[in-house]
């Protein structure tokens, strides 16, 4: 039987399951039902469309702590860089070990509900033991040369009792009883468009929003400092001044592109009233006034009229 669990924990993973490619039932009555972004729609629902070679999904978790403070940058997306690197070198060792192996875009979350591996949450997360919703999940299709164990089914459980802690800490998204707005969620404006002027004011902090995970009583409460170097580099106007290599290195070429962390460093900078930060804004408006327009006119509006 082929070995997975070595190659999964020398890349970094805490664990790893595998699971028969079958279609996403459930993900699929979701996406139906309008509860996720838009960019979803061109995932197919059953991945033997896409990747008919393969005959097995891995899915590998990557557990974090969160910071203890939070409200510079959600501690969520210093990991999942860590934990798309992990995934990085788990492809290689897969390769040399001769297995054929595609990163994939998958509903992970949905596939280990599915299995009763984890649980759904009132905040749309995963509940995955002992990690609570403290976890980056990264997936490949694989081609195993010889007949697979999979990860036992196990029997579903739900953990969320909906309190409605995370619905009363959050900006509208959750709506409680498993329904979810993704329009009002935070996260929908990691993509690079202009912000409206709503998910502005609600803008936590640099990078999304950890309120619906911090508030849950049923995830572990440990916490870590936040690291100095995440501290220094994810600024927000250390973000203005212009540091891209320091940031990439910490949340990855996606995320650092300034359509999405300058257009956050704006809007915070504003939001906690750095007026530190007006002289890089004033060149930012110089070079690029048009592209962050909506932004930076929401930015003056707050720090030279405080
Ligand atoms: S805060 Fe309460 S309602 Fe929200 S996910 Fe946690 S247990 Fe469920
Ligand atoms: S991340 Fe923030 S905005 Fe999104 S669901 Fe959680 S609390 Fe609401």
């Amino acid at each position: 039987m082929t070995d997975l669990q070595t190659p999964i924990k020398d890349a970094g993973f805490a664990e790893g399951f595998l699971l028969p490619v079958a279609p996403y039932t459930d993900w699929t009555r979701h996406r139906n039902d309008g509860v996720f972004h838009p960019n979803t729609a061109p995932l197919a629902d059953d991945p033997k469309e896409t990747y008919p070679w393969a005959n097995a999904v891995l899915i590998c978790v990557y557990p974090y702590t969160p910071y203890e403070d939070e409200t510079l940058v959600a501690s969520y997306y210093p990991a999942s860089n860590r934990a798309y690197h992990a995934m990085k070198r788990l492809m290689a060792l897969l390769k040399e070990r001769g297995i054929r192996a595609e990163r994939a875009e998958t509903p992970y979350r949905e596939q280990l509900a599915a299995y009763g591996i984890g649980s759904r949450m009132d905040n749309q997360l995963l509940y995955l033991e002992p990690y609570g919703t403290y976890f980056n999940l990264q997936g490949a299709m694989l081609a195993l040369p010889e007949p697979v164990a999979y990860t036992p089914r196990r029997e579903a459980r739900e953990i969320c009792d909906h309190c409605g802690l995370c619905k009363a800490v959050c900006f509208g998204a959750i709506k409680g009883d498993y329904a979810f707005d993704w329009t009002r969620c935070v996260h929908t404006y990691m993509e690079g468009d202009p912000m409206p002027e709503t998910a502005m004011k609600q803008l936590p902090s640099l990078l999304g929003c950890m309120r619906c995970q911090a508030i849950c009583p049923k995830n572990p409460k440990a916490t870590v400092p936040i690291p100095d170097e995440v501290r220094k580099t994810l600024d927000p106007v250390a973000v203005l001044r212009g540091n891209r290599k320091e940031a990439e290195a910490l949340i990855g070429k996606n995320l650092s592109a300034p359509k999405r962390v300058l257009r956050q460093a704006i809007v915070l900078a504003a939001n906690r009233g750095r007026t530190d930060a007006i002289p890089y804004l004033m060149k930012l408006r110089e070079t690029d006034g048009e592209r962050f327009k909506a932004e930076l006119d929401y930015a003056f509006s707050l720090l030279q009229n405080p």
